[in-house]
């Protein structure tokens, strides 16, 4: 007698344990297959992690394996082991952990095969003609008998279209025992037609460089590698050779890119070079197609994943290589429970499956970089365009000194000038905003800096109901000043521009000329996106006005002026990231400018111009940027050296959220105080609001703990961890470092 170890379909804590169930005489089950199974007083689906012959329950307890859902193994032992992992260090049911190996709707079989009919003739020579002979006047007969007579395997549906009624007739020439009707399996593909496929170009020296320093790892299957290269300076060719030197080893390959970059355009690129053994998979495929990508992956039809975060996942068997594109970009976090990084999970798998990880960006994460110093990571570098383009000119307005010459508006009269000669000569510009979110900032226009909280150095932000400043950081709460801080000037403001402002400036500045405005609001729809993105590539518009959403990985020959409207808004954003951020965006955006045969121009405005972050970034200066910032982190006990923690309490009423926080740090108060050891690790405890204290219909109160990065603080995110997993009145959400502290 044969026992499967089954880990059931539920994700809570309380059932998050193998249970052992009997397979019944002649069905075949393998580890990492899915089933169903009787449970409690009703039927779930569950996960075969293990086949025993032993069992150690009375036999009257057991019950038996109702059925197999698949006939093969929809999880593969080592997204399994993946899986644990995940459960393991965010403590979520394992249930849960292994549902991102799925796509979502294969479970409770919101999802199905999709098949069609097919018919083939089962003669040929002698008694097709014979056949085609006896028709008489069955001329739907004998057209389909013709039709079917180069002995291809054709779909009803295909039939159909020529021949009217020809399920009738080929029903009739089945009988006959001349046709053999049967179901094939349909593939639902995400592409249009067949694309001719495109020759590789020529390596420039770096990217040859590059991939003589990848091929030894690639060929015995570990190290990581941090490709970092100036904007335009063709870092996509180089993993697209190093996941082409895998194929031909027969191994396969993830490209991870952030959701935004994923355009038709991304997919078209890779389908040239590629053609069918390459899938895709992100948000905007349809359940039937995600289904479907996902199953020619499982069966090694499709051996190259292209795909937003959640593609770190897919089931590709002996993996050599996961590329995580731009990998600065937040993106690569997820938001949703249980959370994880792609980066994180792309080395942790590659370190198991003996797979190579490219992390690719002009300008990594300070993190990612700092790791490539200690020797993590191995450093290719292409510090030039390709074809030597140069890099744009970058110009830096002092929006300061553009006030005391008098001009109030939005433009400095370098992008004036620049917009016009551009639009003039037929070009097209691009501006950009920073998102304007809940939160705003008040700087000073005299001498240009914004109000900061003394504790954290974080830009502090302007609430209205109580005329307050606050720091979404720490907690901190100051009255509105009605004196610069700095220099003393009344000239204090709240700060941000909408993108409809800049619109209608242009509008009225420029009336002939076509705008395109990219933001939330215009951008609600899932196809708005692209069918601006397209819209603009086929210059239907000369300027797109756009959030920040729009710089990363575009690639618009045509666009000669890009102008940062207003860099100060990322800058002042609160959160200690805000300088890598904005470096991160400046840079990006002044990329997207001159990458065709026009040479580009850059102009980025500010009340800041001396920030290092935009110094920096108008000089394209990574390591700069980096050195700086690294020590203002070390300085500042900032992460990397420093962890922020945080224990969110939601609640339809405020009194309970409230109730629940001060429980949570009353009892961290005693962890403080009996454990002398782990005191010193801890830099702050603190409760209070949340800065978004009403979300989604729920009021929010926080715990908020900044931990220095040792290994003791990992006790204390634990004993977090229990608090949070205890029975409240109200939600409690454990959060390390998370990406906005809203
Ligand atoms: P990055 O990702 O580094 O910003 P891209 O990969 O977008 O740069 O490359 C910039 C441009 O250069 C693209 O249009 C790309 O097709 C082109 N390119 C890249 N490598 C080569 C090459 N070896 N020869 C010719 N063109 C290239
Ligand atoms: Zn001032
Ligand atoms: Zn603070």
């Amino acid at each position: 007698m044969m026992y499967a170890q089954i880990i059931v379909d539920i994700a809570h804590s309380a059932v998050d344990q193998l249970y052992t169930y009997r397979i019944p005489e002649g069905m075949s089950l393998l580890s990492g297959m899915r089933v169903r199974v009787p449970f409690g007083s009703g039927k779930k689906e569950g996960y075969v992690l293990g086949v025993t012959s032993e069992c150690s329950l009375a036999p009257e307890r057991v019950k038996n394996v109702i059925a197999p859902l698949e006939d093969y193994p929809a999880l593969l032992p080592s997204l399994v082991e993946l899986a644990k992992e995940i459960a393991g260090s965010t403590h979520c049911p394992l249930a849960e952990a292994l549902r991102l190996m799925l796509p979502a709707e294969m479970r409770g079989a919101r999802v199905r095969v999709k098949t069609e009919t097919v018919a083939t003739l089962t003669v040929s020579g002698v008694e097709l003609e014979s056949a085609i002979a006896s028709c008489g006047r069955a001329h739907k007969r004998r057209l389909l008998l013709q039709l079917l007579s180069d002995g291809q395997t054709y779909p009803v549906s295909g039939l159909s279209e020529l021949v009217s009624d020809a399920r009738t007739g080929l029903n009739d020439l089945e009988r006959r025992g001349l046709v053999r009707l049967e179901e094939r399996e349909l593939l639902r593909s995400p592409y249009p037609d067949k694309l001719e496929q495109i020759p590789d170009p020529v390596l420039t020296a770096e990217q040859q460089q590059a991939m003589e320093e990848l091929m030894p790892a690639l060929s015995c299957g570990n190290g990581a590698f941090l490709l970092h290269g100036v904007t335009g300076s063709g870092k996509t060719e180089v993993f697209i050779r190093a996941v082409r030197e895998c194929l031909k080893q027969g191994k396969g390959a993830i490209v991870l890119v952030p959701e935004i970059v994923l355009t038709p355009q991304m997919v078209t690129w890779f389908r040239q070079r590629f053609g069918d053994t390459a899938a895709v998979m992100h948000s905007r495929l349809s359940a039937g197609e995600r289904y479907d990508e996902w199953r020619r992956i499982r069966r090694g039809d499709a051996r190259l994943v292209i795909g937003a975060r959640s593609a770190v996942f897919a089931p590709v068997e002996r993996l050599g290589l996961i590329v995580v594109d731009e990998e600065h970009e937040q993106s690569y976090q997820s938001e949703h429970f249980p959370q994880y990084d792609a980066r994180e999970i792309a080395l942790s798998r590659a370190r198991r499956e003996k797979a190579v990880v490219i992390l690719a960006s002009a300008t990594p994460s300070i993190l990612t970089f700092a790791r490539m110093e200690r020797g993590d990571y191995m450093l290719l570098e292409l510090p030039h365009r390709v074809n030597s383009r140069p890099l744009p000119e970058v110009s830096v307005v002092d929006m300061r000194e553009e006030l005391r010459l008098g001009n109030k508006g939005i433009f400095s009269q370098t992008l004036g000038e620049q917009l016009e000669n551009c639009f003039r000569a037929g070009h097209q510009a691009m501006l950009f905003l920073n998102r304007r979110g809940y939160a705003q900032f008040v700087n000073c226009r005299a001498c240009g800096q914004a109000i900061r909280c003394e504790n954290c150095d974080v830009s502090m932000t302007f609430h209205e109901s109580d005329n307050t400043l606050r720091c979404h950081w720490c907690g901190a709460r100051i009255p509105m000043p009605e004196h610069c801080p700095s220099c003393g000037s009344t000239y204090i403001r709240t700060c941000g521009i909408g993108t409809q402002r800049v619109e209608q400036e242009i509008r009225r500045i420029w009336p002939d000329v076509g705008v395109l405005r990219m933001d939330v609001d215009t951008t609600a729809r899932k196809d708005d996106l692209l069918n601006m993105l397209t819209a603009f590539r086929e210059h239907k518009a000369q300027v797109l006005v756009g959030t920040q959403m729009i710089a990363k990985g575009l690639d618009f020959p045509e666009v000669t002026v890009v102008g940062a409207v207003l860099a100060d808004t990322t800058l002042n954003v609160p959160d200690y990231r805000a300088p890598e951020r904005t470096f991160q965006l400046l840079t990006q955006v002044a990329g997207r400018a001159g990458r065709a045969q026009h040479a580009g121009h850059v102009v980025i405005q500010t009340y800041l111009p001396e920030h290092y972050a935009i110094r920096a970034a108008a000089a394209q200066d990574y390591r700069a940027f980096y050195r700086q910032e690294f020590s203002r982190r070390r300085s500042g006990l900032y992460p990397p050296f420093t962890m922020m923690a945080r224990l969110l309490c939601s609640a339809p009423e405020a009194e309970t959220a409230e109730e629940a926080s001060r429980e949570l740090l009353a009892r961290l108060d005693d962890l403080r105080s009996n454990r002398p050891d782990l005191k010193r690790r801890i830099l702050f405890l603190r409760q209070d609001d949340a800065p978004l204290k009403r979300l989604r219909g729920l009021c929010r109160a926080q715990v908020l703990v900044k931990l220095l990065e040792h290994p003791d603080s990992r006790e204390i995110i634990s004993y977090m961890q229990e608090l949070a997993e205890q029975s409240w009145p109200c939600e409690v959400l454990l959060e390390i470092n998370p990406a906005s502290l809203a």
